[in-house]
Protein backbone atom coordinates (compact mmCIF):
# COMPACT_ATOMS: atom_id res chain seq x y z
CA UNK A 1 0.00 0.00 0.00
CA UNK A 2 2.77 2.25 1.31
CA UNK A 3 4.67 1.21 -1.87
CA UNK A 4 1.64 2.03 -4.57
CA UNK A 5 1.18 5.74 -2.42
CA UNK A 6 4.96 6.38 -3.19
CA UNK A 7 4.67 4.87 -6.77
CA UNK A 8 1.53 7.68 -7.22
CA UNK A 9 3.32 10.28 -5.88
CA UNK A 10 6.36 10.09 -7.94
CA UNK A 11 4.06 9.76 -10.69
CA UNK A 12 2.10 12.71 -10.11
CA UNK A 13 5.37 15.29 -9.48
CA UNK A 14 6.82 13.73 -13.03
CA UNK A 15 3.41 14.89 -14.63
CA UNK A 16 3.70 18.40 -13.28
CA UNK A 17 7.38 18.19 -14.31
CA UNK A 18 6.31 17.53 -17.63
CA UNK A 19 3.46 20.01 -17.60
CA UNK A 20 5.94 22.73 -16.40
CA UNK A 21 8.08 21.69 -18.89
CA UNK A 22 5.61 22.01 -21.83
CA UNK A 23 4.49 25.40 -20.68
CA UNK A 24 7.79 26.82 -21.09
CA UNK A 25 8.67 25.58 -24.47
CA UNK A 26 5.77 26.96 -25.14
CA UNK A 27 6.54 30.20 -24.16
CA UNK A 28 9.96 30.06 -24.92
CA UNK A 29 8.79 29.17 -29.20
CA UNK A 30 6.46 32.20 -28.77
CA UNK A 31 9.25 34.71 -27.57
CA UNK A 32 11.61 33.60 -29.72
CA UNK A 33 9.02 34.34 -32.66
CA UNK A 34 8.33 37.73 -31.53
CA UNK A 35 12.11 38.45 -31.21
CA UNK A 36 13.02 36.95 -34.70
CA UNK A 37 9.87 38.71 -36.62
CA UNK A 38 11.07 42.01 -34.70
CA UNK A 39 14.66 41.98 -36.38
CA UNK A 40 13.33 41.01 -40.17
CA UNK A 41 10.85 44.17 -39.97
CA UNK A 42 12.43 46.83 -42.00
CA UNK A 43 13.37 49.89 -40.20
CA UNK A 44 10.54 52.88 -40.84
CA UNK A 45 13.31 55.03 -42.31
CA UNK A 46 14.33 56.49 -46.07
CA UNK A 47 17.68 56.38 -47.85
CA UNK A 48 17.68 59.87 -47.78
CA UNK A 49 17.56 60.56 -44.05
CA UNK A 50 20.65 58.30 -43.59
CA UNK A 51 22.45 59.90 -46.13
CA UNK A 52 21.82 63.50 -44.73
CA UNK A 53 22.79 61.99 -41.42
CA UNK A 54 25.62 59.84 -42.70
CA UNK A 55 27.35 63.63 -44.37
CA UNK A 56 26.40 65.81 -41.93
CA UNK A 57 30.06 65.70 -41.36
CA UNK A 58 31.50 68.21 -38.98
CA UNK A 59 31.66 67.00 -36.24
CA UNK A 60 34.14 63.97 -35.76
CA UNK A 61 35.88 62.29 -37.98
CA UNK A 62 39.41 63.82 -39.60
CA UNK A 63 40.25 61.94 -42.90
CA UNK A 64 38.69 60.33 -45.76
CA UNK A 65 39.06 57.22 -44.14
CA UNK A 66 36.98 57.83 -41.22
CA UNK A 67 34.52 59.47 -43.35
CA UNK A 68 34.41 55.79 -45.03
CA UNK A 69 34.13 54.12 -42.16
CA UNK A 70 31.29 56.41 -40.96
CA UNK A 71 29.34 55.98 -44.40
CA UNK A 72 30.02 52.31 -44.98
CA UNK A 73 28.27 52.26 -41.12
CA UNK A 74 25.40 53.85 -41.29
CA UNK A 75 24.03 52.50 -44.54
CA UNK A 76 25.24 49.22 -46.12
CA UNK A 77 26.43 49.55 -49.60
CA UNK A 78 24.63 47.87 -51.49
CA UNK A 79 21.23 48.95 -53.59
CA UNK A 80 18.13 49.06 -51.32
CA UNK A 81 15.01 47.31 -52.88
CA UNK A 82 13.52 50.24 -53.80
CA UNK A 83 16.32 50.65 -56.51
CA UNK A 84 17.77 54.01 -54.50
CA UNK A 85 21.48 54.25 -54.86
CA UNK A 86 23.45 53.70 -51.57
CA UNK A 87 24.82 56.56 -49.47
CA UNK A 88 28.67 55.00 -50.40
CA UNK A 89 28.78 54.76 -53.81
CA UNK A 90 31.16 51.74 -54.59
CA UNK A 91 32.70 53.62 -57.24
CA UNK A 92 34.57 56.23 -55.09
CA UNK A 93 38.33 56.67 -55.42
CA UNK A 94 39.46 58.82 -52.16
CA UNK A 95 42.34 61.18 -53.21
CA UNK A 96 43.93 62.03 -56.25
CA UNK A 97 46.66 63.58 -57.69
CA UNK A 98 44.92 65.85 -60.61
CA UNK A 99 46.99 67.00 -63.59
CA UNK A 100 46.05 69.20 -66.15
CA UNK A 101 47.25 68.56 -69.82
CA UNK A 102 47.85 71.61 -71.47
CA UNK A 103 46.78 70.59 -74.88
CA UNK A 104 43.29 68.86 -73.57
CA UNK A 105 40.06 69.75 -75.91
CA UNK A 106 36.43 69.80 -75.09
CA UNK A 107 36.27 67.02 -77.70
CA UNK A 108 38.58 64.57 -75.12
CA UNK A 109 36.30 65.69 -72.30
CA UNK A 110 33.47 64.65 -74.40
CA UNK A 111 34.69 61.31 -75.68
CA UNK A 112 35.59 60.17 -71.63
CA UNK A 113 32.06 60.82 -70.97
CA UNK A 114 30.03 59.29 -73.59
CA UNK A 115 26.75 58.77 -70.66
CA UNK A 116 26.41 63.01 -70.96
CA UNK A 117 24.21 64.24 -72.56
CA UNK A 118 23.12 67.94 -72.99
CA UNK A 119 24.89 69.01 -69.68
CA UNK A 120 22.61 65.89 -68.08
CA UNK A 121 23.53 62.23 -66.49
CA UNK A 122 21.40 60.16 -64.36
CA UNK A 123 23.00 56.71 -63.06
CA UNK A 124 21.09 53.76 -64.83
CA UNK A 125 21.85 50.70 -62.37
CA UNK A 126 19.90 52.49 -59.05
CA UNK A 127 17.93 55.36 -58.66
CA UNK A 128 20.35 58.93 -57.19
CA UNK A 129 18.82 59.98 -53.83
CA UNK A 130 19.37 63.73 -55.00
CA UNK A 131 19.02 65.31 -58.39
CA UNK A 132 21.95 67.97 -58.32
CA UNK A 133 22.39 71.32 -60.20
CA UNK A 134 26.08 72.24 -60.47
CA UNK A 135 25.95 76.09 -61.49
CA UNK A 136 28.96 77.84 -62.47
CA UNK A 137 29.08 81.49 -63.28
CA UNK A 138 31.47 82.57 -65.64
CA UNK A 139 33.26 85.12 -67.96
CA UNK A 140 36.58 84.81 -69.91
CA UNK A 141 37.63 81.72 -68.22
CA UNK A 142 37.37 78.93 -71.07
CA UNK A 143 40.45 77.18 -69.78
CA UNK A 144 39.64 76.44 -66.41
CA UNK A 145 35.90 75.52 -67.60
CA UNK A 146 37.67 72.45 -69.66
CA UNK A 147 39.80 71.60 -66.42
CA UNK A 148 36.50 71.30 -64.28
CA UNK A 149 34.34 70.12 -66.83
CA UNK A 150 37.14 67.06 -66.94
CA UNK A 151 37.05 66.38 -64.00
CA UNK A 152 33.78 67.19 -62.55
CA UNK A 153 31.76 64.63 -64.71
CA UNK A 154 33.69 61.46 -63.88
CA UNK A 155 33.40 62.58 -60.57
CA UNK A 156 30.10 62.98 -60.24
CA UNK A 157 29.04 60.06 -61.87
CA UNK A 158 31.11 58.28 -59.34
CA UNK A 159 28.89 59.50 -56.98
CA UNK A 160 26.13 57.76 -58.90
CA UNK A 161 23.94 61.33 -58.94
CA UNK A 162 21.31 62.79 -60.85
CA UNK A 163 23.14 66.23 -61.94
CA UNK A 164 23.57 69.00 -64.51
CA UNK A 165 25.91 71.27 -65.33
CA UNK A 166 24.98 74.88 -65.73
CA UNK A 167 27.19 77.42 -66.58
CA UNK A 168 25.97 81.22 -66.46
CA UNK A 169 27.86 83.18 -68.71
CA UNK A 170 28.12 86.92 -68.01
CA UNK A 171 27.89 88.90 -71.13
CA UNK A 172 28.66 92.94 -71.69
CA UNK A 173 31.03 95.03 -69.83
CA UNK A 174 29.51 95.25 -66.37
CA UNK A 175 31.69 94.61 -63.65
CA UNK A 176 30.97 90.70 -62.95
CA UNK A 177 28.48 89.80 -60.31
CA UNK A 178 29.03 86.17 -58.96
CA UNK A 179 26.10 86.20 -56.86
CA UNK A 180 23.41 87.47 -59.13
CA UNK A 181 24.69 85.09 -61.66
CA UNK A 182 24.21 82.52 -59.18
CA UNK A 183 20.68 83.65 -58.94
CA UNK A 184 20.39 83.55 -62.43
CA UNK A 185 21.03 79.94 -62.55
CA UNK A 186 18.71 78.54 -59.65
CA UNK A 187 15.74 80.36 -61.53
CA UNK A 188 16.76 79.43 -64.62
CA UNK A 189 17.57 75.69 -63.88
CA UNK A 190 14.13 75.25 -61.88
CA UNK A 191 12.72 75.98 -64.89
CA UNK A 192 14.09 72.66 -66.87
CA UNK A 193 14.15 70.40 -63.71
CA UNK A 194 12.46 70.26 -60.07
CA UNK A 195 16.30 70.03 -58.58
CA UNK A 196 16.44 68.99 -54.81
CA UNK A 197 20.04 70.51 -54.31
CA UNK A 198 22.16 73.42 -55.94
CA UNK A 199 26.13 73.41 -55.64
CA UNK A 200 27.26 76.96 -56.44
CA UNK A 201 30.63 76.48 -57.61
CA UNK A 202 33.63 78.82 -58.58
CA UNK A 203 35.27 77.58 -61.81
CA UNK A 204 38.82 77.31 -61.12
CA UNK A 205 38.51 74.93 -58.26
CA UNK A 206 38.94 71.35 -58.54
CA UNK A 207 37.81 68.85 -56.00
CA UNK A 208 40.83 66.25 -55.50
CA UNK A 209 38.55 64.14 -53.38
CA UNK A 210 35.40 62.23 -54.05
CA UNK A 211 34.57 61.20 -50.86
CA UNK A 212 33.47 65.30 -50.76
CA UNK A 213 30.18 64.19 -52.06
CA UNK A 214 27.92 66.80 -53.72
CA UNK A 215 24.57 66.08 -52.13
CA UNK A 216 22.86 68.84 -49.60
CA UNK A 217 22.40 68.34 -45.97
CA UNK A 218 20.10 69.28 -43.35
CA UNK A 219 21.91 72.42 -43.09
CA UNK A 220 23.58 74.60 -45.66
CA UNK A 221 26.99 73.03 -46.54
CA UNK A 222 30.41 74.09 -47.36
CA UNK A 223 32.56 71.73 -49.19
CA UNK A 224 35.80 73.93 -49.39
CA UNK A 225 38.06 73.52 -46.06
CA UNK A 226 41.10 73.80 -47.81
CA UNK A 227 42.64 74.67 -51.55
CA UNK A 228 46.44 74.20 -52.25
CA UNK A 229 46.95 77.65 -52.72
CA UNK A 230 46.44 78.17 -48.61
CA UNK A 231 48.37 75.45 -47.64
CA UNK A 232 44.51 73.30 -47.06
CA UNK A 233 44.00 75.55 -44.40
CA UNK A 234 40.47 77.14 -43.67
CA UNK A 235 40.68 81.09 -44.24
CA UNK A 236 38.51 82.17 -41.38
CA UNK A 237 36.14 80.50 -39.29
CA UNK A 238 33.38 82.36 -41.32
CA UNK A 239 34.18 81.11 -45.04
CA UNK A 240 31.86 80.42 -46.77
CA UNK A 241 33.17 81.17 -50.31
CA UNK A 242 34.35 78.56 -53.22
CA UNK A 243 31.77 76.10 -53.51
CA UNK A 244 28.86 75.52 -51.44
CA UNK A 245 25.79 73.51 -51.40
CA UNK A 246 21.67 74.50 -50.68
CA UNK A 247 18.77 72.72 -50.91
CA UNK A 248 16.20 74.17 -53.02
CA UNK A 249 14.35 75.22 -49.55
CA UNK A 250 17.33 76.07 -47.63
CA UNK A 251 18.42 78.78 -50.79
CA UNK A 252 14.67 80.15 -51.21
CA UNK A 253 14.44 80.53 -47.37
CA UNK A 254 17.38 83.00 -47.42
CA UNK A 255 15.87 85.16 -50.26
CA UNK A 256 18.82 83.37 -52.61
CA UNK A 257 22.38 85.68 -52.93
CA UNK A 258 22.33 89.26 -53.06
CA UNK A 259 22.38 91.21 -56.32
CA UNK A 260 24.44 94.20 -55.33
CA UNK A 261 27.78 92.57 -54.70
CA UNK A 262 29.30 93.84 -58.17
CA UNK A 263 33.65 92.91 -58.60
CA UNK A 264 35.39 90.55 -56.64
CA UNK A 265 34.63 89.68 -52.87
CA UNK A 266 31.57 89.55 -49.62
CA UNK A 267 28.66 87.94 -51.30
CA UNK A 268 29.42 84.53 -49.99
CA UNK A 269 30.11 86.49 -46.85
CA UNK A 270 26.84 88.41 -47.11
CA UNK A 271 24.98 84.56 -47.87
CA UNK A 272 26.68 82.79 -44.93
CA UNK A 273 24.84 86.46 -42.69
CA UNK A 274 21.38 85.44 -44.98
CA UNK A 275 22.22 81.00 -43.50
CA UNK A 276 22.46 82.41 -39.67
CA UNK A 277 19.73 84.81 -39.63
CA UNK A 278 17.46 81.57 -40.55
CA UNK A 279 18.99 80.05 -37.80
CA UNK A 280 20.44 77.56 -40.12
CA UNK A 281 23.80 76.39 -39.41
CA UNK A 282 27.33 75.57 -41.65
CA UNK A 283 28.20 72.06 -41.77
CA UNK A 284 31.79 71.32 -43.46
CA UNK A 285 33.25 67.84 -44.05
CA UNK A 286 36.35 66.54 -42.98
CA UNK A 287 39.72 68.28 -43.86
CA UNK A 288 41.28 65.69 -45.75
CA UNK A 289 38.26 65.17 -47.89
CA UNK A 290 37.11 68.68 -48.47
CA UNK A 291 40.36 69.80 -50.29
CA UNK A 292 40.57 71.27 -53.62
CA UNK A 293 43.19 72.17 -56.59
CA UNK A 294 42.93 76.18 -57.51
CA UNK A 295 44.33 76.66 -60.59
CA UNK A 296 46.11 79.84 -60.38
CA UNK A 297 45.42 83.02 -62.30
CA UNK A 298 45.42 86.85 -61.93
CA UNK A 299 42.68 88.71 -60.73
CA UNK A 300 40.34 89.63 -64.17
CA UNK A 301 39.89 92.57 -65.75
CA UNK A 302 35.76 93.33 -64.54
CA UNK A 303 36.38 91.83 -61.42
CA UNK A 304 38.14 94.36 -59.33
CA UNK A 305 38.00 94.02 -55.74
CA UNK A 306 34.10 95.13 -54.34
CA UNK A 307 35.20 98.16 -51.91
CA UNK A 308 31.78 98.65 -50.96
CA UNK A 309 31.49 95.12 -49.64
CA UNK A 310 32.19 95.85 -45.54
CA UNK A 311 29.27 98.04 -46.21
CA UNK A 312 27.10 96.07 -47.96
CA UNK A 313 27.64 93.45 -45.48
CA UNK A 314 26.31 95.77 -42.60
CA UNK A 315 23.29 95.85 -43.93
CA UNK A 316 22.41 92.55 -44.83
CA UNK A 317 19.15 92.14 -41.88
CA UNK A 318 17.82 95.31 -44.02
CA UNK A 319 18.17 94.16 -47.30
CA UNK A 320 17.67 90.24 -47.24
CA UNK A 321 13.73 90.21 -48.30
CA UNK A 322 13.87 92.51 -51.31
CA UNK A 323 17.26 91.87 -52.25
CA UNK A 324 17.70 88.41 -54.09
CA UNK A 325 15.82 85.96 -56.10
CA UNK A 326 12.49 87.66 -55.39
CA UNK A 327 14.86 91.30 -57.17
CA UNK A 328 16.92 89.45 -59.32
CA UNK A 329 15.95 91.59 -63.19
CA UNK A 330 18.21 90.20 -65.84
CA UNK A 331 17.64 90.37 -69.83
CA UNK A 332 18.29 86.39 -70.71
CA UNK A 333 20.35 86.21 -73.96
CA UNK A 334 20.42 82.79 -74.72
CA UNK A 335 20.67 78.79 -73.12
CA UNK A 336 22.34 76.63 -74.99
CA UNK A 337 22.16 72.50 -74.41
CA UNK A 338 25.89 71.89 -74.91
CA UNK A 339 26.93 67.91 -74.65
CA UNK A 340 29.01 68.45 -71.32
CA UNK A 341 27.36 71.79 -70.10
CA UNK A 342 23.99 73.91 -69.93
CA UNK A 343 25.11 77.69 -70.84
CA UNK A 344 23.12 80.62 -69.80
CA UNK A 345 23.66 83.88 -71.24
CA UNK A 346 22.59 86.75 -69.51
CA UNK A 347 23.06 90.90 -69.18
CA UNK A 348 23.09 93.01 -66.86
CA UNK A 349 23.63 95.91 -68.02
CA UNK A 350 20.37 95.43 -70.41
CA UNK A 351 17.13 96.18 -68.29
CA UNK A 352 14.54 93.40 -69.31
CA UNK A 353 11.29 94.84 -70.78
CA UNK A 354 8.59 94.70 -68.51
CA UNK A 355 5.32 92.56 -69.92
C1 LIG B 1 35.76 88.27 -49.05
C2 LIG B 1 35.17 86.99 -49.50
C3 LIG B 1 36.26 86.04 -49.92
C4 LIG B 1 37.22 85.87 -48.77
C5 LIG B 1 38.35 84.91 -49.06
C6 LIG B 1 36.77 88.02 -47.95
O1 LIG B 1 37.38 89.22 -47.59
O2 LIG B 1 34.75 89.15 -48.58
O3 LIG B 1 34.29 87.21 -50.57
O4 LIG B 1 35.72 84.80 -50.28
O5 LIG B 1 37.76 87.12 -48.39
O6 LIG B 1 39.13 85.31 -50.10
Amino acid sequence: MALNLYVFHIFYKFKVLLLIMLCLMVLWATFSYFVDSGQSMPRPKNTVEDFRKATSLQEEGNSWKDEKTKLTAAVPATTSPQGHCPALSPYLRGASKLTFKPSLTLEEVQKENPQVARGRYHPTECSALQRVAILIPHRNRERHLLYLLEHLHPFLQRQQLDYGIYVIHQAGNTKFNRAKLLNVGYLEALKEENWDCFIFHDVDLVPENDFNIYMCDRQPKHLVVGRNSTGYRLRYQGYFGGVTALTREQFSKVNGFSNNYWGWGGEDDDLRIRVEMQKMRVVRPSADVARYTMIFHNRDHGNEENRERMKLLRQVSKMWKTDGLNSCSYKLLSVEHNPLYINITVDFSIQPKIS
